[in-house]
């Protein structure tokens, strides 16, 4: 049988100074897709690699004191480097100086000169460098260009120019099925209903950059050049991948991908893209991560202190079509608290009692708490944040399960048969996480014994000697206050089991372990939320939990009873907190804390320094179970 084709392609990055995490970001996005995809068995081509045409290189060579073509073999060294440390297992790497790339820019714009869509005109415009492009009054920022908060340049020159706007009306046929998410693609065909202006795709006396094909006095403007790498870069093999599966891009270079792109292969006669997915930026103090702007943070130190599948799950998990907080303690929480504590060691004890005790092969019921169909949706919804909270629920399930089971009791009956389910199941986990985390899956499958192949997860386990596994994922000290920052931050926040897309920390922040408190919330985040006035009614100390309380709270005749963990053992005495009034956070997806299903938070208040908690508590008389408006 012939394999499906999959082509998808990264943004392809300039080269004017070393990568930061954002271009880490979009290279591990592309790369989980195309991981998946041949897991799958697709037949696919991966195409990155770096921008070289661009006259801000040339800027930042001259600045440097460096010449143009060692600047540019430099940088993009590191980006190579780059690829190579994060395990980006892409087909072909393309550098825009290359031959066989000019080639194709050359051929395609004459296809656009025969087919008419090619003038010259005067052009008087507003340019920014950063971008390389010109911008309309309206378009600034305060006069400032809206992506690098420079003024851009007053240019005028005889140019060429590309008839953008006679492809208006299919634009707004294609577009609607081509740009993911919504939101990105509203803003577009909003912007292309308003108006869709002829481009100018020439740059008269420019020194860097390809030459435009019939005109020597002119170089071609780098995004046209750029965007046909798209083609270029699948060289011999165009017949075969073309045309492109996914263009994966930021949001800032939206708008030359949706409306451009697809403009200039309907003119040249070119198949269309199937799909745009544009990711959000990575935040640092709450601004957008760029070299322009100076506050990047090196992705190449991050892999040189941290293991690849940490910088890449943290990578992962942030939040896909918004804009998203990045940090090295980000990073760091991610790691510790659920590669290390959660996928470390349930590995760390299966494999364990599996050396001592052996397995025996059983029907695998724990299997069917994996929501497998779930995950592969949300992953061809590119959303990979969400397929690994999926499959880290049934992580928390087999460590609830090894919990309750407890095989390393003596007198625990069918261990062998509790090992195999939780060792077959460990299996599907790895199969799964091979698009995100490959190292490590390649690690647990040599040590339980399967191929990674997607056909496998439902294949039984076949019985072969386990070993106990080497620790897979140190715990990393940030400093002695780890464990104070632990406790604030890297709670894994829950979302709401809503479909709603609302992430809980938006709202509801969390204090300790089941303690919320409200953070600024708009109306419609009111309305999802589900506060319900409670009654404490049992109080028991968790073993090995300092901070903890479970606690068994009443909600009254229709919502019944539930059980919740609480970090608030520090602040309340047992004989306190029974019978106390409460109001309980109700609609949270459950997590598993210390093996306890906990269904819910607490409404609390913090002082100033964060050192005291004090729950709220409603007035005695109010019914148990009422609705908090
Ligand atoms: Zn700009």
């Amino acid at each position: 049988m012939v394999k499906k084709k999959f082509y998808i392609t990264t943004a392809i990055d300039y080269v004017n100074a070393k990568p930061h995490c954002g271009h880490a970001f979009e290279k591990t996005l592309a790369d989980a897709l195309a991981r998946y995809k041949r897991l799958q068995g697709y037949d696919v081509f991966f195409l990155t690699g770096v921008d070289e045409n661009a006259q801000k290189n040339v800027e930042a060579a001259q600045k440097a004191g460096v010449p143009v073509k060692e600047f540019i073999d430099r940088n993009a060294g590191f980006f190579i480097e780059l690829c190579k440390k994060l395990n980006i297992s892409y087909d072909d790497f393309i550098r825009t100086t290359a031959k066989e790339h000019i080639i194709v820019v050359q051929r395609i714009i004459k296809k656009l000169i025969v087919h008419g869509d090619i003038y010259k005109s005067v052009y008087k415009g507003l340019y920014c460098i950063g971008c390389e492009t010109y911008y309309t009054e309206k378009d600034l920022v305060n006069g400032k260009c809206p992506e690098h908060n420079t003024e851009p340049e007053l240019r005028e020159e005889e140019a060429y120019f590309f008839k953008l706007s006679k492809y208006k009306k299919e634009l707004l046929k294609i577009i609607p099925k081509y740009v993911i998410p919504d939101s990105r693609k509203n803003e577009i065909i909003s912007r292309v209903k308003k108006e869709l202006n002829d481009i100018c795709i020439s740059r008269k006396g420019a020194k860097w950059g390809i030459d435009f094909p019939t005109d020597k006095d002119y170089k071609i403007w780098v995004w046209i050049d750029a965007l046909i790498n798209y083609i270029s870069g699948l060289k011999n093999k165009e017949k075969k991948f073309w045309p492109a599966d996914v263009h994966v891009v930021g949001k800032g270079i939206n708008w030359f991908h949706a409306v451009i792109w697809p403009a200039i292969l309907l003119s040249a006669g070119y198949k269309l893209p199937k799909e745009l997915f544009v990711h959000g930026y990575l935040n640092i103090g709450g601004k957008k991560m760029s070299k322009s702007l100076g506050n990047a943070l090196d992705p190449l130190e991050l892999l040189e202190k941290y293991p690849s599948d940490s910088v890449r799950y943290s990578l992962l998990k942030c939040s896909i079509f918004d804009d998203s907080d990045y940090s090295e303690e980000i990073l760091i929480n991610r790691h510790n608290n659920e590669l290390a504590n959660k996928l470390g060691n349930l590995i760390s004890r299966v494999s364990t009692l599996a050396e001592t005790h052996g397995l025996k092969k059983t029907q695998n019921k724990l299997i069917k708490k994996l929501k497998i169909k779930e995950i592969e949706s949300y992953i061809n919804d590119y959303q990979f944040d969400k397929a690994l909270s999926e499959i880290f629920a049934f992580i928390d399930q087999c460590n609830l399960y090894i919990q309750n089971k407890k095989p390393w009791e003596a007198g625990t009956k069918n261990k062998q048969e509790i090992l195999y389910e939780l060792s077959d199941s460990i299996k599907a986990i790895a199969i799964l996480l091979y698009p995100f985390i490959p190292e490590t899956s390649e690690k647990i499958a040599k040590q339980f014994n399967f191929n990674i192949n997607y056909k496998e997860i439902n294949k039984p386990l076949a019985i072969k000697p386990i070993k106990k596994s080497e620790i897979l994922f140190k715990k990393i000290e940030i400093n002695n206050k780890t464990e104070e920052k632990d406790k604030k931050e890297n709670i894994n926040k829950p979302e709401y089991n809503h479909k709603g897309k609302l992430m809980l920390k938006e709202t509801v922040g969390v204090l300790s372990e089941g303690i919320a408190t409200m953070n600024t919330i708009n109306y419609n985040e009111w309305e999802k939320l589900d506060l319900r006035v409670g009654q404490i009614i049992k109080v028991e100390e968790i073993e090995g939990a300092g901070k903890l309380y479970k606690l068994e709270i009443d909600l009254g005749k229709h919502l019944g009873k539930r059980v919740i963990c609480a970090g608030i053992k520090q602040h309340y005495k047992k004989d306190q907190l029974k019978n106390k009034k409460i109001i309980l956070f109700t609609n949270l997806a459950p997590r598993i804390i210390k093996g306890i299903e906990s269904k819910g938070m607490i409404l609390a208040a913090v002082n100033e320094d964060e050192s005291r908690i004090i729950l709220i508590s409603p007035e005695k008389d109010i019914e148990l179970g009422s609705k908090i408006r």
